[in-house]
């Protein structure tokens, strides 16, 4: 079933494109947390990262770096830049067709990302647990 990405993709839902090439498409988000927030998505139909394989991520992501470059240049103020995915209903993610936000960052805009620190509630033993599950899970 197509989403709206696969349909801003096939033409059908206009867009306010900033790059296109055969693997991704980029254009604004039109919520515009900041000024020049775009969206990259792939334009094979991926749910979310979890849908990757290597080579259709080495093909998306790779692109990140030249887009996010084009979004800097184009407003001296930009004097950082967040990359957002969110990766299932319980993350935010709202369209399941993956993306990737690129929010420009200005001197005093207003946007947070709360990061809480609970370095001081978790244990030495919870650290070495945690890292050694992920671990075990890792595929080839
Ligand atoms: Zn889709």
């Amino acid at each position: 079933m197509a989403d709206v990405f696969d349909m801003i993709v096939a033409g059908d839902i206009p867009a306010y494109k900033v790059y296109e090439d055969d693997d991704v498409l980029a254009f604004l988000d039109l919520s515009q947390v900041t000024p020049g927030h775009t969206l990259v998505v792939p334009k094979t139909h991926v749910a979310d990262i979890f849908e990757y394989d290597e080579d259709l991520a080495a093909r998306v992501l790779s692109k990140l770096p030249k887009i996010a470059r084009a979004i800097k240049a184009s407003d001296e103020n930009i004097i950082g830049l967040n990359i957002l995915s969110n990766n299932g209903e319980a993350a935010g993610q709202s369209v399941f067709h993956s993306h990737f936000h690129l929010i420009p960052r200005f001197a005093n805009d207003g946007f947070d990302i709360p990061m809480p620190d609970h370095s001081e509630q978790t244990a030495e033993d919870t650290y070495k647990t945690l890292a050694a599950n992920i671990a075990s899970h890792m595929e080839d």
